[in-house]
């Protein structure tokens, strides 16, 4: 296995070796590794395992992969070790990785911005019916991902999505992830920009390179021109967001350092004003900052929200301005408010050309193969082929002519694709869970499901918009610290004493312009079986209560 050179090509600038050396900073001097991981990727690129995947373990088997690639590297390609069946929450904790790994991976395909067509969503579902027992999930940053997946079957799945444009490189790791982007960017009637070429640049010219293949921790990107703010970007490493400088017109407002999980925080401000040609190059300056001065000593302290919190937005700007850009930036205006309340572009909706975009939802974004062949099928028949995920694990299916939208419709709704959906269906996520996640300690998708179905049939007349996030450990991946009712999944005693599956709810957490972490009400755990009678007395008390135009989060 080749060795990376002791100082990685790609840092620069390099910096006068400080005192302060104590968080792992490549700009400080500072290149030995300070923990498992650094040393994982100074002793080779995560981008590397494609070779080995390729060449030796699709042909050995599982038993022959590298535990540092199994457990590593391979995520770099966005594969991930499954759960093994039936290993209860319990023991999440106390086993080791390869008492709780199954021979069996997750792969996530990454899909920039969310969009595909509707050859590549055929191709993705014949690939979860082939080779993944029909497993599909829409996730909350517009991937889709598949479960089941063997490493013999890794080299033709490749093949099969590189062959119509789809990759899963960088798709997990310590690497520039997925991009997030408007999903009606270039159609929406009141979109702001259309930042595709941006995203399309970034991809091409940065994905999958060595130049950022070796970060600090993993690093998130949205990127949108809509004034709904859709793509959540107060909770992402770099975020551009659409907005009109008085003299300049449409560009982006540059946003740094948000991020979940660990301390929460909300991205910052730099108070920069970007044009959409520049972006990529911004860009390129914000993730150099992050792979050359991030903290690599504590992977709970990676990411770069923990720098910006030591530097402060002005040296921040500083720095990029100075040694990434070597120019200033332009200041400029913060984003409006967003006019509606709901981001997902669930619904009927007219594009710029008078065609129409519809969204629909899933429960909790869980599909099939084959409903997403079936969902290919209905896009091209009543549209142009084009289809969109977003960041509510929901879908669109953009160009639809007036005469074809209640066609369309009542196909969706066929499947169970709701365009009209309960607040409850459309405003609930759920992470992976215990189904198939490592770091899980309780069940998600099902119990997110089965609570829609309740709180459907309890509540029919709830009107208001309302976000039910369930996570199935302390981690964010459902993002729950912004949700009305975040459920973060642990273990408790019930009533009799006995261990069951239950939640911390955290209350009044919200994305927009005034953005919230929920609090923890102190003490208020709900067992998994009391959950549909909390939620429903939460909501009847809230729907009662409320005054005219009052929000839940307010
Ligand atoms: Fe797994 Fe926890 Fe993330 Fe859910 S929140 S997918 S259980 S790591």
């Amino acid at each position: 296995m080749a060795a990376t050179p002791e100082k990685p090509a790609a840092a620069t600038p390099r910096r006068k070796v400080s005192r302060h050396r104590g968080e792992g900073q490549w700009a400080v001097g500072h290149f030995t590794p300070l923990n498992a991981n650094e040393q994982a990727k100074k002793d080779d690129d995560g981008l590397n395992v494609r070779t080995r995947i390729e060449t030796i373990y699709s042909k050995a088997g599982f038993d022959s992969i590298d535990p540092a690639d199994l457990r590593g590297r391979m995520r770099w390609w966005g594969l991930y070790t499954q759960r093994k069946p039936g290993i209860d929450g319990g023991k999440t904790a106390i086993l080791e990785p390869e008492e709780l790994d199954d021979k069996y991976f997750m792969l996530r395909v990454r899909i920039d911005g969310g969009r595909l067509t509707t050859e590549q969503l055929r191709v993705i579902g014949q690939i979860s019916h082939e080779f993944g027992r029909d497993t599909a999930d829409i996730t909350d940053r517009q991937n889709i991902q598949l479960h089941w997946i063997r490493i013999e079957d890794v080299p033709e799945i490749w093949r099969r999505l590189e062959d119509v444009g789809l990759s899963t490189t960088e798709a997990c790791g310590d690497t520039p992830r997925v991009i997030l982007g408007s999903p009606v960017a270039g159609v929406a009637e009141n979109e702001i920009i259309d930042g595709t070429p941006a995203i399309d640049e970034i991809n091409a010219r940065f994905i999958g390179t060595k130049e950022f293949s070796n970060l600090p921790r993993k690093f998130k990107t949205a990127i949108s021109g809509s004034p709904l703010l859709d793509v959540a970007h107060e909770i992402n490493d770099i975020a551009f967001v659409g907005v009109e400088h008085p003299e300049h017109g449409p560009g982006f407002d540059l946003w740094v350092g948000g991020g979940l999980s660990t301390n929460p925080k909300i991205g910052q401000r730099l108070g920069a004003w970007v044009p959409l040609d520049e972006v990529p190059d911004v860009w390129a300056g914000v993730i150099g900052i992050f792979r050359d001065y991030g903290y690599r000593r504590l992977r709970t302290r990676a990411r770069l929200k923990f720098l910006l919190a030591d530097w402060g937005t002005e040296k921040f700007r500083q720095i990029l301005q100075d040694e990434y850009l070597k120019r200033a930036l332009v200041d400029g205006p913060a984003p409006e408010r967003p006019v509606e309340e709901w981001r997902d572009h669930v619904g009927v909706h007219r594009q710029k050309d008078g065609r129409h975009y519809v969204g629909f939802a899933p429960r909790v974004g869980r599909v099939d193969g084959p409903t997403l062949k079936k969902i290919a099928d209905l896009a091209e028949e009543h549209g142009s082929g084009r289809v969109r995920t977003t960041v509510e694990q929901k879908m669109i299916v953009l160009d639809v002519a007036d005469d074809q939208v209640d066609s369309l419709v009542a196909g969706l709704e066929s499947l169970d694709l709701r365009v009209k959906p309960s607040p409850f269906r459309r405003g609930t996520m759920a992470c992976t869970g215990i189904e198939f996640c490592k770091l899980a300690i309780v069940e998600t998708k099902a119990r997110g499901a089965s609570l829609i179905d309740e709180l459907e049939h309890r509540i029919p007349d709830f009107d208001q918009p309302i976000t039910i996030n369930v996570n199935g450990c302390p981690n964010a991946c459902a993002r729950i610290q912004v949700a009305d009712i975040g459920l973060k999944g642990q273990l408790m005693l019930d009533g009799d004493g006995n261990q069951v599956e239950g939640y911390q709810v955290h209350l009044g957490g919200a994305l927009g312009l005034e953005p919230a972490f929920g609090r923890k009400v102190r003490g208020l755990k709900v067992t998994a079986a009391e959950l549909p009678d909390y939620v429903e007395r939460v909501l009847t008390r809230f729907s009662k209560e409320r005054e005219t135009d009052e929000r839940f989060a307010t």
